[in-house]
This record gives structure tokens, C-alpha cells and sequence, in this order.
């Protein structure tokens, strides 16, 4: 055996590991009674231990040497390279985290959501302040064990992004605000009712989800390595790309919340299952730190695929021409006077809103720049957590004209602090705007695209993201994976010119 096989060997090992964990993650969020909940809880403990004594010992230190003498000389961009370079790279920073600071995080965890979800249903930001005070003093902590060279920040949004930092999202931040801000006033003013409102009448369930995943199928969803099913907080989630699997939840009335749940881990899903096979059980598809994005390799990444077809695929008005009739089909009473461009418009809406998971295309990154500011003044000292509610109403109003009437539909309204979730929510902007550039770039390259779309052909565009995004697994980082897929690195051109063309087409914004 090579040495080479023997250190894939042990991480396909610890690859089935983290697999199980997730397999038990997904049942207990779809399908678990409330009463395994703790039982749930020791098992997914004792497995999370045996991966870390798996993934932290001396074997793996040993095999990695091994075989980093083996193949030195190898191609860089190999995938055997890339799978040992990143074993190596997460094995020196998992061990440079003291155990007393994970077991720390760990039991603060539950007990900060608990107390955070309270607070969020008395409007208490008070109770919780001085368990956000723990979780930022953990994180810091955390900062300093891993490293960072400029801003606190950098360190934690490596674990979610690992190609930004707080200099560069601050960049990235102003050139969106700069085209954002306007846009969205223009669309304020210009804003219309519409003749109709399309969701105040039922849309069955069991047709809102047949019509879901015929739309999901359309895109490549392939059911023989998925399934969808029902949770409270919708996610997607793979154990190797033969299994992946979504989920979305349902509004009786609001026929998008489903519909476009799904679209978006359909997404995720189809990153996930385009995957090369040979990347199965590899470094390649594994998230050493636990965190969300497995076979994609970033956050933003992966949020660039469920946003590029929720929005700028299922969104689109050439998706409704194609697809209205068929929607009517499902549901011939509902829209019998409505038409394709009522449904677009419908689904389009621009405004203001105080909730972040409601949010339209133009406004929802603004409530990530409030958050991701708020972070990095937290980290660095500038921002006290007593004045959070201060400052986000501050903000609130800086970039959506609004005043939160109470905490829990501002500074609590969302559960990622309470988990120490810090550096998360920039993948979300990052996707946005990775997202226009890949679709440029698939335009670019693929002759008679907007052709296939129109028709509701999305295999060329799918070929396009698969070849060029999807089969690397996380070979390549997001800014590795922008520049040969794109020629550039992450910026704002092409997505800002995509909601000012979209916008101003719809809100009739022309001069
Ligand atoms: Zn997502």
C-alpha cells in the first residue's frame, strides 16, 4: 500500500464518521419523537469525540508525513495534493484550539440558545447580554488560538470563507452600499400595489410540493440520491453525493415560502451531488471544522449555487413564461385571471422589512452588512455588547429607513450569536455576488444559453456549473474557483448590474 492509500484509508474512516453524525442531524430535525432528544444528544457526542480522537492523533500526524514525502513534486493543483495539503492545513489549526476552550463552547451552547430564545419571546435583550458577553470572550479566545494577522474577524471568518477577511468584505460592503442604497430608494418611490394579491387564497400542500420538485427535477435534482422532507428551519445536508437531501416548509397561503425554499436547497443540493464520484470519502468532501458547507467549499460558495437558482434562475421572468402554465396546471382555480407577469412580479416584490430571512434580492444585504459590522466592532473592541440595541436601530435606519418597534424583531431576532456563531453571515453577501459572476461567465462560455433557460432547458447551464464549480468538491478555495471559472476575483460589477437591470425593468424605473 502506498502511502498515499493509507492516508486515505484514514480519513475515508473519519469521512464515515462525520457522515453518521450528520445522518443523525437530519433525522433529529425531520423525524425524531421529542422524547430522543437527549439520547440523540449523548450519541452525536461520543460520535463527535471518536472523529476528533480519529482526526487529532498521532496516526494521522504520522501518515501525513508520509505522504506529503510521497508526493512532493506532484502537480499543486492535483486533487491528491490539494486533499493532503488541506488535511495538513486543518490538522495544525484544530490543534492549536485548546480542549478547554471546545468543551467551553460546547456547554455554553445550549444553554446561551436556551436563554437567548427567551429573550427573544419577552423582548429581554438584557437577560441575554451577559451570555453574548461569554460567547464573545470565547470567540475571541478562539481568534487568538488560530491566528490572525490584521483584525480578530479574520480568523473566524476563515472557518466559514476562508478566502476573506474584514478588510476585504469592509471593500466589498461600501462598493455594495454604494450601488444598493440608491437603487433601493428609486424602487420605494416608484412602488405600486399590485392589481392582485395572489396569496390570499389556499394553495393545497401536497400540489405546492409536487410542483416544487417537478421545478427541482427540471434543474437536475436527481430523487434517486435525494428526497425532500419537512422541517421547521429548512437546510440541506449530504452524507457523499449519493445521498443528498433537502427540506422546506410550507405556508398554506404564501405559496413562495415553500416553493422558493426549495428552489434554494435544490441549490445547495445539486453543488452536493455534482460532486466527481472520486472525491467520495476523500479530504476533499469533508469539513474538518464542523461547519456547514461539506463536498462546496465555502459558505459563500455553496450559497452562491442556492441563490443562483432560487433567484436568478426561479426568479427570472423567462423561468415564469415557461413555467406559469404549468404552475396553473397545479393550481387552476388560484391563478385562473393572473398571468406569467403578474405571478414575476408577484414573486419580486422590493420592500423594506425589519427580518432578515424575509427579505427581498435588494434589501437582504444590507442586513448582513448591519450584522457582519456589528461582529467585527464586537471583536475589536469598538462596539460594547450593552449597546447593541443602540446601534442596530441605528443601523436599521441608516440603510432601511426603519426602527425596530422591539429587540426581538431586531437585535434578537436571529439565533447565529447565541451559538457563537460569529463570521457566518458574510456567506451570504459573498454568495450574492459570486453567484451574477458565475452566470456571466457561464453566459460567456456556453453559446445559446438564454436560449435553453427560456425554453426551461437547464442542463447546459447545469454542465457549466457542474465542470466548473461543482465535481472540484473543495479542491479549490472560492477564489481560486472564481478565477478559472471567471477570469476575476469576487467582485460587485456584475451583481449590482443585475438587480439594476432586473429592478428597473420591473419597477419602471427608466428614464
Ligand atoms: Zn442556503
Amino acid at each position: 500500500m502506498t502511502a498515499y492509500d493509507q492516508f486515505q484509508l484514514h480519513i475515508a474512516e473519519l469521512s464515515d464518521i462525520l457522515n453518521a453524525i450528520s445522518i443523525l442531524k437530519w433525522d433529529a430535525r425531520t423525524q425524531m419523537p421529542p422524547g430522543g432528544a437527549q439520547t440523540r444528544g449523548y450519541q452525536l457526542a461520543t460520535l463527535s469525540r471518536l472523529a476528533q480522537v480519529h482526526f487529532i492523533s498521532d496516526k494521522t500526524a504520522r501518515l501525513l508525513d508520509a505522504v506529503e514525502a510521497e508526493i512532493a513534486g506532484e502537480d499543486e493543483d492535483s486533487y491528491r495534493v490539494r486533499a493532503v495539503r488541506q488535511t495538513r492545513q486543518y490538522y495544525e489549526i484544530i490543534r492549536r484550539i485548546p480542549l478547554d476552550l471546545v468543551s467551553a463552547k460546547a456547554e455554553l451552547e445550549p444553554v446561551s440558545e436556551g436563554v437567548w430564545a427567551e429573550a427573544k419571546a419577552n423582548n429581554d435583550f438584557a437577560s441575554f447580554a451577559p451570555f453574548l458577553q461569554q460567547q464573545l470572550e470565547l470567540a475571541k479566545r478562539q481568534a487568538e488560538a488560530v491566528g490572525y494577522t490584521e483584525h480578530p474577524f479574520d480568523a473566524l471568518v476563515f472557518e466559514y470563507e476562508p478566502s476573506m477577511t474584514a478588510a476585504k468584505l469592509n471593500r466589498l460592503f461600501e462598493q455594495l452600499k454604494a450601488g444598493l442604497l440608491p437603487l433601493l430608494k428609486r424602487i420605494v418611490a416608484n412602488d405600486r400595489p399590485l392589481e392582485r394579491d395572489l396569496w390570499a387564497q389556499e394553495y393545497p400542500i401536497d400540489k405546492q410540493k409536487a410542483f416544487a420538485l417537478d421545478i427541482a427535477q427540471r434543474f437536475g435534482y436527481d430523487l434517486n440520491r435525494g428526497r425532500l422532507d419537512i422541517a421547521p428551519h429548512p437546510f440541506e445536508i449530504s452524507f457523499t453525493r449519493q445521498d443528498v437531501r433537502i427540506t422546506t416548509r410550507y405556508n398554506r397561503n404564501y405559496l413562495p415560502m415553500a416553493l422558493f425554499g426549495t428552489l434554494h436547497e435544490t441549490g445547495h443540493a445539486l453543488y452536493e451531488q455534482g460532486v466527481d464520484p472520486a472525491l467520495t470519502r476523500t479530504a476533499l468532501t469533508i469539513d474538518f471544522l464542523g461547519k456547514y458547507p461539506v463536498g462546496g467549499t465555502s459558505y459563500g460558495a455553496h450559497e452562491s449555487q442556492s441563490r443562483l437558482w432560487e433567484n436568478q434562475i426561479g426568479r427570472s421572468r423567462e423561468f415564469w413564461n415557461v413555467h406559469f402554465g404549468r404552475l396553473c396546471d397545479y393550481f387552476p382555480e388560484q391563478l385562473a385571471d393572473a398571468d406569467a407577469d403578474l405571478m414575476y412580479r408577484a414573486v419580486n416584490r422590493v420592500r423594506p422589512s425589519l427580518i432578515r430571512v424575509e427579505a427581498d434580492e435588494v434589501t437582504y444585504n444590507l442586513h448582513i452588512m448591519l450584522r457582519v459590522e456589528i461582529e467585527m466592532g464586537l471583536l475589536d473592541g469598538s462596539l460594547k455588547v450593552n449597546d447593541l440595541p443602540e446601534i442596530w436601530n441605528a443601523k436599521m435606519q441608516e440603510y432601511l429607513g426603519m426602527t425596530p418597534p422591539n429587540d426581538s424583531k431586531g437585535v434578537l431576532q436571529d439565533v447565529h450569536w447565541s451559538g457563537g456563531g460569529f463570521g457566518s453571515f458574510p456567506g451570504y453577501t459573498v454568495g450574492n455576488v459570486m453567484s451574477a459572476q458565475f452566470l456571466q461567465a457561464a453566459r460567456r462560455d456556453v453559446t445559446g444559453l438564454d436560449d435553453a433557460l427560456a425554453r426551461g432547458d437547464y442542463a447546459p447551464l447545469l454542465g457549466w456549473l457542474t465542470d466548473n464549480i461543482y465535481r472540484h468538491g473543495r479542491a479549490y478555495s472560492a477564489s481560486e474557483l472564481l478565477q478559472r471559472a471567471t477570469g476575476r476575483d469576487l467582485e460587485v460589477g456584475p451583481y449590482l448590474h443585475y438587480l439594476e437591470t432586473k429592478f428597473t425593468d420591473l419597477y419602471r424605473l427608466g428614464n
